[in-house]
C-alpha cells in the first residue's frame, strides 16, 4: 500500500516559512481518530484503559489530546511522572512500568497515587522501604522466558530479557504483597514488540488470562486488572498491512470469555500500554535536502541527522521517505539519504529508490511519531529539532522549540566559561 504523507508540498512550504526544517510534524486528526477506534474495539470491557507510554512521545500537548478520551500515562522514569503529573494525570491515571527502579522513582510515583509494576520480587522491599509501606493497589511483571513464538510465526525472546519476573517468583510476590496488606492487584507483560500481526495481544491475553487464573488457584489473590502493555506496531514498510485493532480487541474478548469468565474473573479491567501504535503513524520529520555528492555512492545530504530520528541508525529501522511533490515520479534513482553526524550509521537510508532529488527538495520521512523525537540525543553538539501539531482545522501549533545552542550548553551555566559560551 502507498504510503501518503499527511503533508502536501505547498503546506510544508508554507510551515517551513515560519519554522525552518528539521521539524518533527505531528498530525492531531491521525491520533484522535486512532484513539477512538482503540477505545471503541475495547468498549466491551468494562474499566479497559489506554496508558499511553510516554517515552514514545514525551510531549504535553500530545498526552493532553490522549487524556481528553480518558487515557492515562505510562511512566518508566521520573521526568516522565513529573510530565503526567504537570498535564494532571495522577492516581490511577499512571501507570509505573520501570525497571532498575531508584527508591526516589518509587516515592515519586507513590506521592502522586500512581500503580508501580513491580519488574522484579525484591522490588517489594524496595517499595517498603522507599514508600515506608506497600501502596494498596500494586501490579506485577511477568516474564516466562524462552521464546515466544505466536501462530504466525513471529518470534521475540522473553528468556533474553531483563524484564520481569519467573513464574515461580510472580506467584510467591503476589502471596507477600498480600499478607503485607496490599488490596487490588494487577498483572502485566510486554513479550513481542512492533508486532505486525492481530494474532500478539490475543495469544499474549491468553498467557496472562491463564496465569491470573493459576495465581488465584495458587494464592486465593483475585486479580483485578491485567495489563497488555505495548507492542502493538505499526507497518513501516509499504508492503506491510497495518493490524486491525477491532480484530485484535475482537480476539482478546474470544480468549477473555473462554479463559477468565469460566474461572469466576469475568470483572477482570483490561489495560494497554500503546506508544508506538498510539503516535508512530502520525509524526513525521520533515527535512530539506541541502546537499548532493557523487563518489562511490550517490548520497543526499539533508539537514535532519540521527540526532532527530535515530532508529535507522540503531537498528537500521525502515522508515519510508516520499520526496513531496513528487510522489508521482518515478524511482529512477538509488540513494543513501545522510545527515551530517560524523556515524557512518547516520544515514535515513540506504540503497533507496527514490525520485531524483534535488537541492531544496522537502523530504517527508514517515511514521517518526514514536520513538522518534524522544531518542534523541545530541552527539556532534546537534541539537534537538522543534515540534509541531497540525491541528484539524489545518493550522500549525508549536509545541516545543528547537534547542538553542544556549540549551546545549546551559549545564556549563555555574561556570564562567559560559559567559564565552553564549556571548552573555
Ligand atoms: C516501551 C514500552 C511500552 C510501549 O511500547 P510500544 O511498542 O511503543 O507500544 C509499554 N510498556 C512498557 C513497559 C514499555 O517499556
Amino acid at each position: 500500500m502507498a504510503k501518503v504523507p499527511f503533508l502536501t508540498k505547498e503546506k510544508a512550504e508554507e510551515i517551513i516559512k515560519t519554522y525552518p526544517t528539521p521539524f518533527h510534524i505531528y498530525d492531531e486528526k491521525g491520533i484522535r481518530d486512532n484513539v477512538k477506534a482503540l477505545i471503541e474495539a475495547f468498549s466491551w470491557n468494562k474499566g479497559y484503559k489506554e496508558y499511553f507510554a510516554v517515552k514514545a512521545t514525551p510531549n504535553p500537548f500530545l498526552m493532553q489530546i490522549l487524556q481528553e478520551y480518558g487515557c492515562g500515562c505510562d511512566c518508566s522514569s521520573m521526568t516522565e511522572l513529573m510530565l503526567s503529573e504537570a498535564i494532571g494525570a495522577v492516581g490511577d491515571d499512571i501507570m509505573f512500568s520501570s525497571n532498575d527502579t531508584t527508591l526516589e522513582e518509587f516515592e515519586f510515583c507513590n506521592n502522586l497515587g500512581g500503580i508501580i509494576n513491580l519488574d522484579d520480587i525484591t522490588h517489594i522491599d524496595l517499595v517498603e522501604k522507599a514508600c515506608g509501606a506497600l501502596p494498596k493497589k500494586m501490579s506485577c511483571r511477568y516474564n516466562p522466558g524462552g521464546v515466544f513464538i505466536l501462530t504466525n510465526g513471529i518470534m521475540d525472546n522473553p528468556g533474553d530479557a531483563k524484564y520481569g519476573m519467573t513464574k515461580d517468583q510472580i506467584i510467591d510476590a503476589y502471596s507477600i504483597m498480600k499478607e503485607k496488606g496490599v488490596e487490588e492487584f494487577g498483572l502485566h507483560a510486554f513479550l513481542a514488540s512492533n508486532t505486525v500481526t492481530n494474532e500478539y495481544y490475543p495469544e499474549l491475553a491468553r498467557v496472562l488470562f491463564e496465569l491470573a487464573v493459576e495465581i488465584n488457584e495458587k494464592t486465593g489473590v483475585k486479580i483485578s486488572f491485567i495489563n497488555l502493555s505495548g507492542g502493538i506496531g505499526i507497518p513501516y514498510t509499504p508492503d506491510q498491512e497495518s493490524n486491525d485493532i477491532f480484530k485484535i480487541g475482537e480476539g482478546v474478548h474470544k480468549v477473555f470469555d473462554e479463559v477468565l469468565v469460566p474461572n469466576g474473573l469475568g470483572d477482570v479491567k483490561l489495560c494497554t500500554e500503546l506508544g508506538r501504535y498510539m503516535m508512530g503513524p502520525y509524526g513525521a520529520l520533515v527535512t530539506t535536502a541541502i546537499n548532493e555528492k557523487h563518489t562511490h555512492k550517490e548520497y543526499i545530504g539533508v539537514d535532519a541527522c540521527a540526532v532527530n530520528l535515530m532508529r535507522p541508525a540503531i537498528y537500521g529501522a525502515y522508515h519510508h521517505i516520499t520526496v513531496l511533490g513528487k510522489e508521482n515520479d518515478p524511482l529512477s534513482c538509488t540513494y543513501d539519504v545522510t545527515g551530517s553526524l560524523c556515524e557512518n550509521c547516520d544515514k535515513f537510508a540506504i540503497d533507496r529508490n527514490l525520485p531524483k532529488i534535488d537541492k531544496g527538495d522537502i523530504l517527508f520521512i514517515h511514521d517518526a511519531g514514536a520513538h522518534g523525537f524522544s531518542m534523541g540525543y545530541n552527539y556532534n553538539g546537534k541539537l534537538k529539532s522543534a515540534e509541531l501539531l497540525l491541528k484539524e482545522d489545518g493550522t500549525v501549533k508549536l509545541i516545543r522549540r528547537a534547542e538553542t545552542p544556549k540549551d546545549y550548553f546551559a549545564t556549563f551555566d555555574c561556570f564562567d566559561i559560559y559567559k564565552k559560551l553564549v556571548k552573555e
